[in-house]
């Protein structure tokens, strides 16, 4: 069976990491999809789609596996109606979703997949959002992110990104 997970990773975070690994105990392959791949350089979305494969590919190092896992930069769609249909014609074909977003499941329910509701890890740090609050304002975030992640943070440049596109013109 092989399996579908997709996110922004704007960073890929312990949550992330900790669902990944559930899932991997299920399939026999998975394919992560990078969503918004064509978001980059923007306090929301600071880091590129090739920044964000880096940063899960060596988390993934770090889980026992040898399963299969295809990481997939997909852009957005401005059509929800025809967003299934586009995933579907950029990745090998898969069986199950894993998601806990509800538009994404229910786009995928709709496509007739079969969808798995993940489980949420403590939600409030382990979020995107507030990760890149605690980067922008000097705190600690390292620990909310796997250590290589952390370090692929640092080693593009990211934390000096944030805080260069959230300055003001004036
Ligand atoms: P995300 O990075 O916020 O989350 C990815 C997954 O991880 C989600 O299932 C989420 O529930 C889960 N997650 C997040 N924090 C967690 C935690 N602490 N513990 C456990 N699980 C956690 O990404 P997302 O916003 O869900 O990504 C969906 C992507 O699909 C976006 O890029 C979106 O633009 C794209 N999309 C595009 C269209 C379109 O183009 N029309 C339509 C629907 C979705």
């Amino acid at each position: 069976m092989r399996g579908f997970f997709i996110g922004r990773f704007q960073p890929y975070h312990t949550g992330h990491h900790e669902v990944l690994e559930e899932i991997l105990k299920e399939v026999d392959e998975l394919i992560i999809g990078i969503g918004s791949a064509q978001e980059s350089h923007s306090i929301e979305n600071p880091f590129t789609a090739g920044e964000r494969i880096l940063m899960i590919s060596r988390a993934l190092d770090e889980i026992n596996t040898d399963k299969k896992i295809y990481i997939i930069p997909l852009e957005d769609i401005y059509r929800n109606s025809l967003w299934v249909s586009h995933v579907r014609s950029m990745v090998p074909p898969f069986d199950v979703v894993y998601s806990n977003n509800p538009l994404v499941t229910r786009l995928f329910g709709e496509g007739g997949f079969a969808v798995r509701r993940t489980e949420l890890r403590n939600r409030r740090v382990y979020q995107g959002t507030e990760i890149r609050r605690r980067i922008l304002e000097e705190k600690d975030w390292e620990e909310l992110v796997p250590e290589v992640v952390m370090k692929t943070i640092i080693e593009v440049g990211g934390i000096q990104r944030l805080k260069d596109i959230s300055g003001s013109d004036v």
